[in-house]
């Protein structure tokens, strides 16, 4: 029977993303090993095969072949259809593009990067996830990848208004921000979004969401659909052109600040019309500016870092800034900060149904730094994690409390009294 893998495509897709500062990283590799006891499905499962440092096998070999001058000797062997299926579940399922891995290696190379520019010669050649693949085409075809089309989402915002009553703008002619969503939390945690509306308002700025381009997550960028990643950030910049905004927040979702805020304009080819805030830095920001009143907590909580926020993203003080003064009793987990370890469900792995048993085993790394905090609730500010977390902590039955971060201070916000009519 003819196979259906193009193991050439993959080959000339690997090659084409070892250019530049990738050739650089291959060749750098001196194979230490002290990467492994930094990646946490390498301490989950003590399995050798999950060391960062093996999932660039088959980048290394494709370029190897191409490179070496006597490759015809077989010294230097070529890409096979059985090195793309193994390397598959290592390159899907089992990085998070978490980045923990550059930070202990001595030579700094940058595995996430690779990773996400392998998945796209996985694509390449007919291979990849379904599940994260569909994701991706649902992405495409309706807008998001849990089906909230534009109609869908003009229905729930009006459902969210209403029930919560709280004022959700929505196709603004002009706004100086455009709000996204997270598909995860509008179909699953709507009361982010009607979080995200109350401190906007509160702090009166002048926002709206868009139907024209309103989806955050960037499941292309997630399963090497390169075409579909740059039309995900076309559609926000389409929505942010359209309304004059100058600034764009990403909502509670680390991916989706991590490639609109660091890849976007490279899948753009031209710089982006506005900047892009995550929003626990644009909440810091308004508390700084002193326009977020938040009364006191009193509540024992953690703070959970999303890798893209905190180690990739570089915003890992501003969700502590926020918490100061009015969490009472905070308590930091060890390690925190840009150490902190991954939730388990970043880079798409989290849409992976077969990883589902792997997430669970890495999750019982961060129940463990919860515990020893001795802390009620831990605090995110990514739904995806959130959605990882959360049904992790199903399986294991743990009694832990998950809470958003944009949640929390919504909830908090003192709302100065309105004149009696
Ligand atoms: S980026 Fe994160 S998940 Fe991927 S290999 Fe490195 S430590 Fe592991
Ligand atoms: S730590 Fe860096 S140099 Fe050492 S094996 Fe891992 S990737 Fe290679």
């Amino acid at each position: 029977m003819t196979s259906t893998i193009d193991v050439d495509a993959a080959a000339k897709t690997f090659l084409k993303h070892t250019q530049e500062q990738l050739v650089s990283y291959l060749e750098a590799c001196v194979h230490c090993g002290s990467c492994a006891e930094a990646c946490h499905f390498y301490v989950a499962s003590g399995d050798p095969k999950h060391t960062p440092a093996y999932k660039l096998f088959p980048i290394a070999k494709a370029y190897r072949h191409q490179k070496f001058p006597l490759s015809w000797l077989g010294l230097a062997p070529r890409l096979a259809e059985s090195d793309l299926k193994l390397w598959e579940e290592l390159l899907f399922d089992t990085c998070t593009m978490c980045g923990r891995c550059t930070t202990a290696c001595p030579m700094g190379i940058d595995i996430a990067s690779i990773v996400g520019g392998a998945r796209q010669a996985f694509v390449a050649a007919g291979l990849g996830p379904s599940d994260l693949l569909a994701a991706a085409d649902s992405s495409r075809d309706h807008g998001s990848p849990l089906g909230l089309t534009a109609q869908k989402l003009r229905e729930r915002v009006e459902w969210l208004a209403d029930e919560h009553d709280v004022p959700i703008a929505l196709d603004k002619a002009k706004a100086d921000v455009l709000l996204t969503v997270s598909s995860i939390e509008t179909m699953k945690y709507p009361e982010s979004v009607v979080a995200m509306a109350k401190m906007l308002n509160h702090a009166g700025v002048d926002w709206t969401l868009s139907s024209k381009g309103y989806e955050a997550t960037n499941f292309g960028y997630l399963s090497g659909k390169a075409d579909v990643a740059k039309l995900m950030v076309e559609r926000i910049v389409a929505a942010a052109e359209s309304v004059g905004a100058k600034t764009v927040v990403v909502p509670e979702c680390g991916h989706a600040f991590g490639v609109l805020r660091w890849a976007g304009a490279n899948m753009l080819g031209r710089p982006l019309p506005f900047s892009v805030v995550h929003i626990s830095e644009y909440m810091a920001q308004l508390k700084r500016d002193g326009r977020l009143k938040l009364k006191p907590m009193a509540e024992s909580v953690t703070y959970h870092d999303p890798c893209q926020i905190s180690r990739r993203g570089g915003a890992t003080q501003d969700a502590r800034y926020l918490l100061e003064g009015f969490a009472q009793d905070f308590r930091e987990m060890t390690p925190t900060g840009d150490a902190n370890w991954c939730c388990g469900g970043g880079g798409g792995v989290q849409a992976i149904g077969r990883a589902a048993d792997l997430r669970y085993k890495v999750f019982k790394i961060k129940m463990d730094q919860v515990e020893r905090t001795g802390a009620k609730t831990m605090v995110s500010s990514c739904s995806n994690c959130r959605l990882t977390m959360d049904e992790s902590k199903a399986h294991w039955k743990w009694e832990g409390g998950l809470a958003s971060l944009v949640e929390i201070v919504a909830d908090h916000l003192i709302e100065e009294s309105k004149p009696a009519a």
